[in-house]
């Protein structure tokens, strides 16, 4: 579990002393110099249909990171990619899986095929996922196994080499003590559902989604983009996402309909059991190997000492491209996801620029790529760092911007597992923000696990992402937190996540010159953050470190 630090406690370090070394008329000047102008300029430039919605591997992902290069000239930073170039190229391989693809449930007397999109999607795609010859199928539960709370649904059935079937969630309750109450865990993801049934052996899972906020419909707006991934990155094995109307077929000759799972789910008794249908998977798929880049700038710190020593600012660039229509529009823009993010992040490489005292650490810029195929461009940048992890003290991530000007407070993601919150708490306090948790109805999107911080915080460097809050000066908690239920429902991943929404660019600023003061605290402090112990990315810290690497 995570030790969570109460924002009370949060407070009091308040106190520590972030030094800035310029006056503060000097300092409020620099703030102030962040552009309205320039956030529009770049938004409205990159969330155009110019870029197809900046897909890795086409030709408007492509044109995107060319824009992203020139603008990194532009404005000055130092090239620290490829051959002192600003780009980081990184291997892809992209897969799509075709409608040929057989997937059949075999019984004593009968075969039949499922239909990929309608019966089921597949959350990896290539040669790896092939099963030939029928396996076994085994339902367990929730398909989860987690000692600190003495739960596992894999107890009392054997899945070596057998495909397992789980639904969707974990074991509810009040006892905060017991999976978070009614809180979702990390156990709760498709991700580490799929990573416990490799680690048991299975040779493939199966996910029946049974949330009451489910929708086939919008799954197949997801599912239809291409699969990438990194081209070195290791195979995953079958993973499907199961229609839960097909589910029925699985549990034939059980003895239980699959409506009789719900129940025992509703009743908190469901159990692990082998089926009696068998399973075999030959995919067809159209592959292709492409580079897709990074683009890394610097800002050289004025310190001789601490110059070496680095605050890696991000935010990806990239979108889904072009997908199934909505209405008559095909382009997914993502004009908040996050055309607006690295937008932001160009204007505070431009600030930092300009300064005439650079923070003592030096800078690095990086607009990352394959963010939405699976955090690609941060894993491969911490797989292949430019400048060594250990020398890395922060990676503050931009993945949306505040969309209310005069925001009241904010959250800072991840600020509760390291030492980071207390320069964020000091940013919050100059601009006399609150900081506080996450909304509980947010806590679903699991956001820490959900953009690129999770890949530098993987590689033990601390890492946040911070978003406005629900308190704001013009609107009621509810209408803020309304609106970005509704962003999250209605527009995230769509095509209407574009330039025809109402987008407040003061709103942007404000935000910008938050992350503006925020960078610079971090980037000028002797000290450095740490993260609390008990968190899950200490020990990758501390090898680093202890490796030099
Ligand atoms: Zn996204």
């Amino acid at each position: 579990m995570f030790r969570t630090i109460s924002y009370l406690v949060c407070f009091v370090s308040l106190f520590q002393r972030i030094s800035f070394p310029q006056t503060s008329d000097y300092f409020q000047q620099a703030v102030n110099s962040v552009q309205v102008q320039n956030i529009r300029r770049h938004l409205q430039f990159l969330a155009s249909d110019i870029f197809e919605g900046r897909a890795v591997g086409t030709t408007g992902g492509n044109l995107a990171a060319k824009y992203l290069g020139i603008e990194f000239s532009k404005i000055g930073l130092i090239p620290i990619g490829d051959e002192n170039t600003f780009y980081q190229y990184v291997p892809m391989h992209g897969s799509k899986a075709l409608s040929s693809s057989k997937m059949i449930i075999h019984s004593a007397d009968e075969e039949i095929q499922l239909n990929l999109n309608d019966d089921y999607f597949l959350y990896r795609t290539g040669q790896q996922t092939y099963i030939p010859i029928p396996l076994e199928l085994v339902f367990v539960g929730y398909g989860i196994n987690a000692p600190e709370f003495d739960y596992n649904d894999y107890q009392s059935v054997d899945v070596e080499g057998k495909v397992v079937v789980y639904i969707s969630g974990e074991p509810q309750s009040d006892n905060p003590e017991f999976f978070d109450g009614n809180n979702p865990t990390v156990y709760s993801y498709p991700t580490s559902k799929a990573k416990i049934a490799v680690s048991r052996g299975a040779a493939g899972s199966i996910l029946i989604p049974v949330s009451e906020n489910f929708n086939w419909e919008k799954q197949k707006l997801e599912f239809s983009f291409e699969d990438v991934t990194l081209a070195y990155s290791p195979s995953n094995n079958l993973s499907v996402l199961l229609n839960p109307n097909t589910a029925d077929l699985l549990f034939e000759g059980t003895g239980y309909s699959f409506e009789e799972v719900l129940e025992m789910n509703n009743q908190k008794r469901l159990k692990s059991f082998p089926l009696e249908r068998q399973l075999s998977f030959k995919g067809e798929f159209l592959q292709r190997d492409f580079l897709s880049p990074n683009i890394i700038g610097m800002v050289e710190g004025s310190d001789e000492a601490l110059k070496e020593s680095y605050v890696i600012v991000s935010a990806h660039y990239d979108h889904l491209g072009i997908g199934i229509p909505f209405g008559n529009d095909s382009i997914y823009n993502g004009a908040l996801d996050n055309a607006i993010g690295v937008s932001v992040l160009l204007d505070l490489a431009n600030t930092f620029v300009q300064l005439e005292n650079a923070p003592k650490r030096s800078i690095i810029f990086i607009a990352l790529t394959g963010e939405e195929k699976g955090l690609l461009g941060s894993t491969y940048y911490t797989d292949h760092p430019l400048v060594p992890l250990y020398k890395t003290v922060a990676n503050i991530n931009i993945d949306g911007i505040a969309l209310f000007r005069d925001f009241k407070s904010i959250v800072g993601i991840g600020s509760e597992l390291s030492t980071l919150s207390n320069y964020l708490n000091a940013a919050a306090a100059n601009f006399s923000l609150q900081v506080e948790d996450i909304p509980p109805q947010f806590k679903q999107f699991e956001a820490f696990n959900r953009s690129d911080q999770i890949a530098f915080a993987s590689a033990g460097i601390p890492s946040m992402l911070v978003l406005e809050g629900i308190k704001n000066k013009n609107y009621s908690e509810e209408e803020v937190l309304d609106a970005f239920i509704d962003y999250m429902i209605n527009r995230y991943h769509t095509p209407i996540d574009d330039l025809n929404q109402n987008i407040d660019y003061t709103a942007a600023a404000q935000h910008a010159q938050l992350l503006f003061y925020l960078c610079y605290s971090i980037a000028n402090s002797e000290s450095i953050p740490d993260w609390y112990v008990d968190t899950p990315y200490v020990n990758a810290r501390l090898r680093s470190i202890a490796e030099r690497k």
